[in-house]
């Protein structure tokens, strides 16, 4: 093998994993511990996951209080302060700050911040369980806080176009989350799902990542997690990959998965175990890939499946004074340094804005409690 198809073809990058609880039909389950399946050994292709982006179901889920409004699992705070606690117990974890726009408030994502510098590396919204449109102003004290500390953020992305799988999103289109990107334009905006799994919602999504790297008006990217979900062959993603190369976009794209949601919950799917699903989607998409694209299906892979994530959330080198993450467990002097000047930024950012909080909403749209698309 080649020296690139070597090192590079075996590490991994999950952009989109999750801890906490979600609801399955009527019952909660819990799916911290499953982060372990994928993290804590080699799988069986040979792969290793390296790093898993991963954010706080709790944060997203909704209780139901009759006659109140609807309330999460848990709030910023808490929520937040426990994914840093789970992340402790595993290095491989990228912790994103879960945001509850219109229920929390953009102070309580300064605090953990404040509390914890330098440990998030990035924002989560998700605008469905959040029943608020990804463009509403409602984002905007969160986008402002992710610009000025330089954060990606991932949002929930759904279906344009109604489809065999359901109604299509309100709140979470692709076209919502693009309008947000142009407004903060600084920092990274990922659209997950890439718009739903099936080939016209798909294409749709794509054609916001093609305008955003054309026109560079943001820097907006997707994750492809449940894309082609179903088909071993990988025909949309194939589609995908193909306009994105044609328009020089392959940077706009990463793997992801859900993972622990759905068919890689402790449970499976039709008889197939978690860590069997997780490995055989990736083996399905990096067949598909050597197929198609023949001697630059290693390059591909490796954008893919590591060096996109890698270049967002860890090297952050869309910044234009890129400096990367520090790295974990690592408290030299950069560390220190850093620590000051995000809490002198914290202490000035808490002093300008305890005038202009956003009060909190209430919401009694309908709720999502079945498995994310
Ligand atoms: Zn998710």
């Amino acid at each position: 093998m080649k020296v690139n198809a070597i090192s590079f073809t075996g590490k991994i990058i999950d952009a989109h994993m999750h801890s906490g609880r979600w609801w399955r039909q009527s019952t909660l389950y819990d799916h911290t511990n499953d982060i372990d399946t994928f993290t804590k050994q080699p799988l069986s292709n040979g792969d290793t996951v390296e790093r898993v982006v991963v954010s706080n179901l709790d944060c997203m889920t909704r209780i139901e209080h009759p006659g109140e409004a609807a309330k999460f699992l848990s709030n910023e705070l808490d929520g937040n302060r426990r994914l840093l606690e789970i992340a402790k117990g595993n290095s491989k974890i990228i912790p994103l700050a879960t945001c509850q726009p219109g229920y929390g408030n953009v102070e309580n994502i300064k605090t953990v911040f404040n509390e914890n510098p330098s440990q998030f590396a990035g924002l989560k919204f998700h605008s469905e369980q959040l029943a608020i449109q990804a463009d509403s102003e409602v984002y905007n004290p969160y986008m402002e806080f992710a610009t000025r500390k330089k954060l990606p953020c991932l949002f929930h992305s759904g279906q344009t176009y109604d489809s065999i799988n359901g109604a299509a999103t309100t709140v979470s289109k692709p076209e919502q989350i693009y309008n947000l990107s142009k407004r903060y334009p600084k920092i990274p905006v990922i659209m997950a799902h890439l718009g739903g799994n099936d080939e016209k919602n798909t294409m749709k999504a794509v054609d916001y990542l093609i305008k955003s790297a054309k026109s560079k008006d943001s820097m907006l990217y997707a994750d492809i997690s449940w894309v082609d979900c179903d088909n071993p062959e990988k025909p949309i993603l194939r589609q995908v990959l193909k306009r994105l190369k044609n328009e020089n976009a392959l940077d706009r794209i990463m793997f992801g998965t859900d993972a622990p949601i759905g068919r890689f919950g402790f449970w499976g799917e039709n008889y197939v175990k978690p860590i069997d699903a997780y490995t055989n989607n990736i083996n399905d998409i990096k067949k598909m890939i050597k197929i198609q694209f023949g001697k630059e299906a290693d390059d591909i892979i490796e954008k893919i499946f590591y060096k996109n994530a890698n270049d967002i959330f860890i090297e952050r080198n869309w910044l234009p004074n890129a400096y990367p993450m520090p790295a974990k467990n690592n408290k030299g002097k950069f560390g220190i340094i850093a620590g000051l000047v995000v809490l002198c930024l914290g202490l000035l950012g808490a002093n300008i804005s305890k005038n202009t909080q956003n009060k909190p909403q209430t919401d009694t749209n309908t709720v999502t409690t079945t498995a994310q698309q």
